[in-house]
């Protein structure tokens, strides 16, 4: 039998000269470029949140170095990295031996880099637009909902919120009537029917009012009873609605964890269950499948995010993209306005724009009554209905959509809808058949639509999902980023800003 051979190994082994970091780490790994271009950066914005005076602070070149880094290695805990710090050479590279620890980096993260980040970001793609790495005249627009580091069991509904402010005001209103029946004389003027919307002041001195006109009246021992529960809890319990409609805002629903975070159904799991979950909508848009803007919204939808998301580009870049290309999300008017005034090309699909290709001009029958499939006449401005009868102008309306924005909508009413053998079809209405059109939305869909057919129009589309949709995918199943770790809007903002630098930065090292 032949004896085994091993190579040397002799853990004790002194070294004449002690080993650098430096030689450990190969030309071409991934924290050289980490390291290199946060060297390069103004960090003034971040300089100017430290106060000055008492104990030295680690500098924020290194901290900013660390935490891209542990974005960009998939470590998104401040004690997995403090953890790093002390035994990956690559952490101990970054930090130049330091080993801040995790509070120190957590407090970095959250407090120092709250509201600058962003700047710090727009310089890397600026620094990536000059190096030809990256070209941002063209950006593709998208979202996702990302899961809030928050129990699923702690939500708070508006409409619930409604229901039991709407119960306490019923049940006010009903001692009141009482009170009235036995004492009218005596009653202050406290009356709750007048009060469209109740506070817990005015709750209180109802009540007070109700107890002290019918003090020396013979009452009813339930109502006494009630009138007691209600002293005691309904001023608290409208408090505490109110409070919550406050932080509610406009949205439907917050979760009590991380009260900045909406219930959103999220995409099906892989039972093909739609769940509902407290999470962000997270908004990004790339070129090149470098990120180029993000930002976090509350509200799920992304037709209402677009204005907002390319102000922010327009505030970083000094000016907007040329060309912004999105999914039928993004498709409204108010959407289509915004890019027009700015001179943006707008390569944005409206809904129906599929079904409109996959019909290929043919129309369903049931389809047909459709006011954009009925014969329109622009000289007159009437329609003509199935049955042939001219469908007049009769006024404008303008709406406001969930935005604020102002639609304006024409309004065309058949002449005589009675015994029209169609009407069954035609339309439910009892009187005759109305209809409304969004002039300037058919404006904006056919110039979109003529876009999206165009040769550069077939290329967008075929670039977007693999230009935006990959970010996402690659972000949530490599990176396996798929909720966020802090809490709170401004925090999350941070760590979006952060896993945007990890994602640019790791594509320009393989690049
Ligand atoms: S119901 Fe009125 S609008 Fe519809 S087809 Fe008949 S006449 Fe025309």
């Amino acid at each position: 039998m032949r004896t085994p051979t091993f190579k040397p190994y002799d853990p004790d082994q002194l070294s004449l000269l002690p080993p650098s970091l430096d030689e450990l780490i190969p030309q071409n790994h991934v924290v050289r470029v980490v390291r290199s271009v946060i060297d390069q950066l103004n960090i003034d914005d971040i300089l100017r949140k430290y106060k000055g005076g008492g104990a030295s602070s680690y500098h924020p070149k290194l901290m900013l170095k660390i935490l891209v880094y542990g974005y960009l290695s998939n470590t998104y805990s401040s004690r997995k990295m403090e953890q790093a710090v002390q035994s990956n050479i690559h952490y101990m590279w970054l930090a130049g031996m330091e080993t801040p620890d995790h509070n120190t980096i957590n407090r970095f993260r959250t407090e120092k880099l709250k509201g600058v980040l962003k700047e710090v970001f727009g310089q890397v793609v600026t620094l990536m637009v000059n190096q030809g790495l990256v070209n941002i005249k063209t950006i593709y627009v998208d979202g996702t909902k990302l899961e809030a580091n928050a129990n699923k069991y702690t939500f708070v509904w508006g409409k619930s919120i409604k229901r039991y402010k709407d119960g306490i005001k019923t049940q006010l209103e009903g001692l009141w009537k009482y009170a009235e029946s036995i004492a009218k004389e005596e009653l202050m003027d406290n009356d709750p029917t007048i009060y469209p919307e109740l506070d817990a002041a005015q709750v209180s001195k109802t009540i007070a009012s109700i107890n002290e006109a019918i003090k020396d009246k013979p009452i009813d021992k339930k109502i006494k009873q009630k009138l007691n529960y209600a002293k005691r809890n309904w001023p608290k319990k409208m408090a505490k609605y109110n409070e919550q409609e406050k932080i509610l805002g406009k949205r439907n629903s917050y979760s009590k964890t991380d009260p900045d975070a909406t219930f959103m159904r999220m995409k099906d799991d892989h039972m093909g269950n739609g769940q509902l979950k407290a999470a962000y909508n997270w908004q990004i848009s790339t070129s090149d499948q470098y990120i180029v803007n993000y930002d976090i919204y509350h509200n799920p939808t992304d037709t209402l995010t677009l204005p907002q998301h390319l102000k922010q580009y327009k505030d970083l870049y000094g000016q907007s993209p040329q060309v912004a290309v999105a999914d039928a999300g993004y498709g409204s008017e108010e959407n289509y306005e915004y890019m027009e005034s700015e001179g943006i090309e707008a390569y944005v699909k409206y809904n129906y724009f599929h079904k409109e290709q996959k019909a290929k001009g043919k129309i369903k029958p049931k389809e047909a009554f459709r006011p954009q499939h009925l014969y329109y006449n622009k000289e007159g401005d009437y329609f003509v209905c199935p049955m042939g009868q001219k469908m007049t102008k009769q006024y404008e309306t303008n709406a406001k959509t969930k935005s604020g924005f102002q639609q304006k909508q024409s309004v065309y009413e058949a002449k005589n809808c009675t015994n029209c053998p169609l009407r069954g079809v035609c339309h439910k209405s009892k009187t005759n058949r109305k209809i409304q059109f969004n002039w300037n939305l058919k404006r904006h869909k056919d110039k979109a639509k003529e876009k999206l057919l165009s040769e550069q129009g077939v290329a967008h589309r075929s670039q977007r999902p693999a230009d935006v949709e990959a970010v996402f995918g690659n972000i949530k199943q490599n990176k396996k980023f798929t909720r966020f770790n802090l809490r709170g809007k401004d925090n999350v903002l941070i760590e979006a800003g952060l896993i945007a630098l990890a994602h640019n930065l790791a594509k320009m090292a393989r690049n």
